[in-house]
């Protein structure tokens, strides 16, 4: 084996800058010359050229991904009695989102070939307190928008997407952000587009939903000094959104660049089809971003956390994302929850990992994360696995 095999990150944040390390450091200084540091000219440039690329009107920079779930289900109206529908299986903080928006938060369960919302399970869960559909376009990959706009127009419900995985994604025609009354996006480091801090954005087609936005992110007050909303502080720094201008443009280069890789991974990995390693089904092409590239183990000789540390002592870090659904974890016992409330997703937090994936990762370094895979496959026959799996004694 090449013990000097250099380290394969999981993701490199490096490396799309390099190419463009000059045009960041420049936008940045000119920020720090003009002053202009919050609610700044840099930022209403990027608010319209995201907005734009989205497919929306409006874009309004807040500080997190997060916030924009919170103040843009607020902006749509949606607050305490109004129940709003999301799957169990995505990052907590789409569920903190709707938890700080005041709203009752109804989780349903994923399917287990994309890991998406499961709509026929989203369908069930329909009360006449329903509000709103809040899909995640997990991995980078939408939900259905035909199936989701079928589904809110036959129950006359608002979809509000939670966009933190998907820039620029497509599926039926549409845009990530496009579908819904609004859509919330994080510029937080590692997304497809990512800021060198925390950022955010709600995009919308509703003026009236931008304007209580424009407001809300800026402590309720309409113009200075007059508030008619119960408001925050919460605005993506012109700093960030000079950086993010920059970015912008070579986002949709990216992308390609992450589907590209996934195209690569999908093919080299067929053969292990049999072996139990099989990717999360893409039903978008060329639409799909890959935010993550996620595998599930299943059937497989080799438990989930040996094929990670084998990875990991082979130089080539992974991630599970996420390793407990929201239903389960601690913080929100308070809902009522239990294990065995959505199979599913409980299930896919045992089988998923994700691969490393980033713009910039070579054909070569691909090859080598699945040559290793199927070293393991074949150095761990079934037979021995038993044996192989217990902890070795320390001496
Ligand atoms: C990252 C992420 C968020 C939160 O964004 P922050 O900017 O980290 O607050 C919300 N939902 C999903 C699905 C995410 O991946």
């Amino acid at each position: 084996m090449n013990i000097a095999a250099a380290t394969i990150p999981f993701v490199d944040l490096t490396l799309q800058h390099q190419p463009i390390q000059t045009q960041i450091e420049q936008a940045i200084q000119a920020v720090v010359r003009q002053g202009d540091y919050v609610l700044g000219q840099a930022l209403t440039e990027f608010e319209l050229a995201f907005a734009t690329a989205c497919g929306a009107e409006h874009g309004i920079g807040v500080a997190c991904g997060t916030d924009a779930i919170a103040l843009g289900l607020q902006a749509c109206g949606v607050g305490p009695g109004d129940e709003v529908i999301l799957p169990a299986n995505t990052f907590v903080a789409t569920l903190i989102g709707v938890l700080r928006a005041g709203a009752t938060p109804v989780l349903v369960d994923c399917e287990l070939e994309t890991g998406l919302m499961d709509l026929a399970a989203a369908a069930k869960a329909i009360t006449p307190k329903t509000k709103v559909l809040l899909p995640v376009h997990l991995y980078g990959q939408m939900v259905s928008p035909r199936q989701l706009l079928d589904l809110a127009d036959a129950h006359n419900l608002l979809i509000f997407e939670d966009a933190a995985q998907a820039h620029l994604a497509e599926r039926d025609g549409y845009r990530a952000g496009s579908v819904g009354i609004a859509a919330a996006f994080s510029f937080y480091p590692s997304k497809n587009l990512g800021a060198v801090g925390d950022g955010g954005m709600v995009v919308t087609q509703d003026t009236s939903v931008a304007q209580t936005m424009r407001s809300l992110r800026n402590y309720g007050a309409p113009r200075k000094y007059f508030h008619t909303e119960y408001g925050t502080n919460s605005r993506l720094d012109t700093l960030q959104a000079a950086v993010l201008n920059v970015k912008l443009p070579h986002l949709a280069e990216w992308n390609r660049d992450r589907n590209q890789i996934a195209q690569y991974y999908d093919a080299l990995l067929q053969p292990l089809h049999s072996m139990g390693l099989v990717p999360v089904t893409n039903q978008s092409s060329s639409g799909h971003v890959y935010h993550l590239y996620v595998l599930r183990v299943q059937d497989c000789p080799l438990t989930r956390q040996l094929i990670q540390e084998e990875l990991s002592a082979q130089n080539i870090q992974t991630g599970i994302h996420y390793p407990i659904p929201c239903h389960l974890q601690p913080a929100f016992q308070n809902l009522g929850y239990k294990m065995g409330d959505f199979p599913q997703a409980e299930q896919l937090c045992q089988e998923i990992l994700s691969l490393p994936m980033y713009p910039g990762l070579t054909p070569a370094q691909v090859e080598r994360v699945v040559a290793t895979l199927k070293g393991l496959l074949q150095a761990y026959p079934p037979a021995a696995n038993t044996q192989l799996c217990t902890p070795v004694m320390a001496n």
